[in-house]
């Protein structure tokens, strides 16, 4: 903790939500200005589409989405031409409030004129987007992957992506979706936060079992199906540098106006988090990015009605403590003098 009335500089500053220190003249910050904004749904959604306007085969890893209600009218146009041109087409969508998350407010819908835009909460920012339908299953169950990245500096691009990550499940056996399933959020809803509340879900004791697992026991179950694991983690890796290269424009304005050229003032270097889906075929598709990943290494145990206590959750502290060990090292301002 930094005390108060503090005079003397750090060599790193780890912050806890995001960058807000106008006093920091050196050292290095483990959050880059912006951040917080430019990964916000709505945020994300357009600097995403930007790119996959320009580059549409390049940027294909993300869902095809509206902002809401400005594209409400461009939504329902849309979709009504592609149904027109393909009648077997039954697409389903899922609705997203900007800035929220732990799966807060999400809903699937089949049909634009499913969208709850009246009514105060509801009218809120949303991102709408094309429902991933066919996801990668595994025991029956969906999953996404949470991959933690560390942005080490924006210019000139420095990126590395951790080795491990999480997969966190849902707690209900998959099934496509229709009119019947559409609000079970157990099954199409892969957030911790939601599923920990599932009667089915399973602390894991180790690394591939239960509710969450390490990524790396997912790629070893893959493999041993003989599934090109490499060309995997090739097309992950893509995805984020993609992503990260949409984002950077506007990074670079933000940090300029904190934190501009020639005046005394920190670096930057940042953990994000990577919500990541698997479809059946293996492509990888970005859901979200989190500029704030949780790095929690316990969970909660109910040990009787009402009364919880924190216990050690392995998966999340071999994975978790591994990204914190090796960011360090990769910021540590020793090896830079060297
Ligand atoms: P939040 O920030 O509230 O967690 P997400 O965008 O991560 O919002 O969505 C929550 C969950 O909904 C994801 O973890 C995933 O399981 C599911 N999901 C989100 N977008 C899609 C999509 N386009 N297709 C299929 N599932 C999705």
């Amino acid at each position: 903790q930094f005390p108060f009335g503090r005079r003397l500089p750090c060599d790193i500053y780890w912050h806890g939500v995001s960058f807000h220190d106008n006093d920091i003249f050196s050292g290095q910050v483990n959050k880059f200005p912006g951040m917080t904004e430019m990964v916000r749904k709505i945020t994300l959604s357009r600097a995403v589409r930007t790119m996959q306007d320009l580059f549409p085969l390049e940027y294909n890893f993300y869902p095809r989405s509206w902002i809401l209600p400005e594209e409400f009218p461009l939504f329902v146009d849309e979709v009504r031409m592609m149904k027109d041109s393909d009648p077997s087409w039954k697409p389903t969508f899922i609705v997203k409030p900007d800035g929220g998350c732990q799966g807060d407010g999400i809903y699937l819908i089949k049909d634009p004129s499913d969208i709850r835009l009246t009514g105060s909460s509801q009218s809120r920012p949303a991102v709408v987007q094309e429902y991933i339908c066919k996801p990668l299953l595994v025991d029956k169950l969906k999953f996404d992957i949470r991959l933690y990245v560390l942005l080490k500096s924006l210019e000139p691009l420095e990126i590395y992506i951790a080795k491990d990550g999480l997969s966190r499940f849902c707690t209900e056996p998959y099934q496509e979706p229709t009119l019947k399933n559409l609000h079970q959020v157990f099954m199409h809803l892969t957030n911790y936060s939601l599923n920990i509340h599932s009667g089915n879900f399973i602390h894991s004791d180790n690394v591939n079992t239960g509710s969450k697992r390490t990524f790396s026991s997912i790629l070893c179950r893959l493999s041993s199906r003989g599934a090109d694991v490499k060309k995997l983690w090739s097309d992950i890796i893509s995805l984020v540098i993609k992503t990260i290269i949409a984002l950077t424009p506007e990074l670079k304005v933000y940090y300029q106006s904190d934190i501009p050229a020639g005046k005394p003032g920190p670096t930057c270097f940042q953990i994000l988090g990577f919500d990541i889906l698997l479809m059946k075929n293996l492509k990888p598709m970005l859901l979200e990015v989190n500029a704030n990943p949780s790095m929690r290494i316990e969970h909660e145990q109910e040990l009787s009605p009402g009364v919880f206590e924190n216990v050690p959750s392995p998966v999340d502290e071999e994975v978790k403590v591994a990204v914190i060990r090796d960011t360090l090292r990769l910021v540590d301002p020793q090896k830079k003098k060297r």
